[in-house]
């Protein structure tokens, strides 16, 4: 072995060895005790200056950030008067995604004890037609039965608890863990390990927060070449889209900080390769997926179209090599950076962006276009995961980008014996030359997408909370990347100054932590139970005492 494959031997059982940390309990063995020691709640005096400055409003507080959430149900539950609530809102959600054969056992239950006038626990705030609808409605097992509820639920919970949680001691721990989350972050906290990837500005590597010990991804952008390729209106539109979008079907953006030379991009790691990785190269006679794998991605990336649009962002480069894979075989879309936010009022733009192969005709023709096109390139997608080639292109052809254009704007798909009925329709649906009459994005909704025939098995609540088994599952001890030589190294930049402008662009880039990843961070690797730790038999908290 050369030195180079030695080296890649070396650096992947570091980073499978501390990958298989990343869970709970075990990430706790593999946290580094003196940057843990550093998240440390701060004495109440020393932020209640923040009571009035932190993001107090119910839907972002309460119901986004699963921090504020956690502290405002711990804050239902100690109140007398509002404990049935916040039990119908557990209920509810853990409706949502059971499995069907548990569901029609729970919706009775929910209406039983919160539906019923003569129950002690009878919630009087749903408004009648509703309770009624749920009442007659609960035996057709549909997740949405409580939807009309939920809504009414926290609407009466923003009116009647808000003021009350602004004004406990709950929230007083939600301002503390608002200072902690403000804190700056720096490279120190976090370390490499060994290159994922290469992207247009820099490398991506494996990495670990050291307090938490949460591995993530790392995306670093050379400041001296983003400077020379006039890059910073690109790099600052991936970071703001990627810190708007907390998606499970999207890479999440957890931090944004600089060092001397690069610009960092701390995001969700997905060990498990990309999709067209997956499709070609692991068995390379027998390429492409069955339609049940098939089938399962394509939900997935409809989840994360769906939530980009509703933050009213066009992806634009939806192609299986943007598509990777996690630990478990969830996948989730990533590299925004070609995607759009269309400003407010506006509902159309205008640009040449996407990949030859994939961007609808209506892009091509240099049209204004919105969403549709993104379903233009999930039906290409969808057909390429079935058909393991692309439906404008002969196996192994070359062919020029303006005659793949004249095709897609013009020539009608060939289905081969492989696609079942119900996935050609829904391609065809997908590939609709003519935006108007393209399935997807309808009403603030992917309703009617999810609702077609290729997806009839689909239990959409399990499926959209991350709980349905994936079908194909990545080898744990796999490094689905390139080696270390092969990825590639840079040539360094000569000759470019940074000046005062310059600078102001790397601070406004590196903004630090984002909340709802933070918070996330927090929770699910226990440090967050840790802190959160409450004076002798639940009274006040020591450290609240004034
Ligand atoms: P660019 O926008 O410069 O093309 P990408 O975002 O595509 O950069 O990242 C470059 C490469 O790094 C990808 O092709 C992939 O191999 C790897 N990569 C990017 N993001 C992640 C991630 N979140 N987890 C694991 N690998 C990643
Ligand atoms: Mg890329
Ligand atoms: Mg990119």
């Amino acid at each position: 072995m050369d030195i180079g494959g030695l080296e890649t031997v070396v650096a992947n059982s570091a980073y499978v060895s501390a990958r298989g940390s990343v869970d709970g309990a075990a990430a706790a063995t593999m946290r580094d005790k003196k940057m843990r020691a550093r998240l440390k709640l701060p004495h109440i005096r020393d932020c209640e200056h923040m009571k009035t400055k932190v993001d107090s409003t119910f839907d972002s507080m309460c119901v986004k950030q699963p921090i504020g959430k956690r502290l405002f149900q711990q804050y239902l539950e100690s109140e007398a008067t509002q404990k049935n609530a916040g039990q119908l809102w557990k209920d509810i959600e853990d409706y949502i995604v059971c499995q069907e054969k548990d569901r029609l056992q729970k919706a009775q239950k929910i209406v039983n004890k919160y539906y019923e006038s003569k129950s002690k626990t009878f919630c009087s705030f749903l408004e009648e037609k509703a309770v009624t609808r749920v009442k007659e409605d609960h035996k057709n097992l549909h997740g949405d039965l409580f939807k009309e509820s939920q809504q009414q639920l926290l609407k009466h919970l923003e009116k009647s608890a808000l003021a009350g949680f602004k004004n406990s001691m709950y929230f007083l721990r939600y301002v503390q863990f608002k200072w902690l989350e403000g804190q700056p972050v720096d490279e120190d906290w976090f370390m490499d390990f060994r290159v994922l990837g290469k992207g247009g500005f820099g490398e991506v590597f494996a990495c670990q927060a050291k307090a938490t010990g949460k591995m993530y991804a790392n995306k670093k952008l050379d400041k001296k070449r983003l400077k020379k390729r006039k890059g910073y209106d690109g790099a600052m539109v991936e970071k703001r889209i990627l810190a708007k979008v907390h998606s499970r079907f999207i890479v999440t953006l957890a931090y944004a900080f600089q060092t001397k030379s690069e610009l960092c991009l701390v995001m969700t790691i997905m060990n498990g390769g990309d999709l067209r990785y997956h499709m070609y190269n692991v068995d390379e006679k027998n390429p492409g997926f069955n339609e049940k794998r098939a089938c399962y991605y394509t939900c997935q990336i409809i989840c994360g179209l769906e939530h980009l649009h509703q933050h009213r962002i066009i992806y634009r480069d939806l192609k299986p090599e943007n598509v990777l894979l996690d630990d478990a075989g969830h996948v989730r879309l990533s590299d925004l950076g070609l995607a759009v936010e269309l400003p407010p009022g506006k509902d159309k733009t205008t640009g040449y962006a996407g990949t030859p192969g994939f961007m609808a005709p209506e892009l091509l023709q240099k049209k204004e276009y919105d969403y549709c096109v993104d379903y233009f390139t999930l039906g290409v997608t969808l057909y390429e995961m079935i058909a393991a080639k692309g439906p404008f292109r002969i196996r192994g052809e070359k062919v020029e980008n303006e005659e793949v254009a004249r095709r897609i704007i013009n020539d009608p798909v060939n289905y081969t014996p492989a696609f079942s009925k119900d996935c050609k329709d829904l391609c065809e649906g997908l590939m609709m030359k003519d935006a108007a009459n393209r399935l997807g994005f309808k009403n603030n909704e992917c309703a009617e997408l999810k609702s077609q025939p290729f997806f009839k098995d689909i239990n959409w609540g399990r499926l959209e909370a991350g709980m349905l088994p994936p079908p194909f599952v990545p080898d744990s001890r796999t490094v689905y990347a390139k080696n270390i030589d092969d990825v590639g190294a840079f040539s360094s930049i000569r000759g470019i100054v940074m000046d005062n402008k310059d600078n102001e662009f790397f601070t406004e880039f590196a903004s630090g932590n984002i909340p709802i990843p933070w918070q996330e961070e927090m929770i699910e690797t226990g440090v967050f139970g840790e802190l959160n730790i409450w004076g002798e038999n639940g009274k006040l908290p020591n450290d609240l005492d004034p």
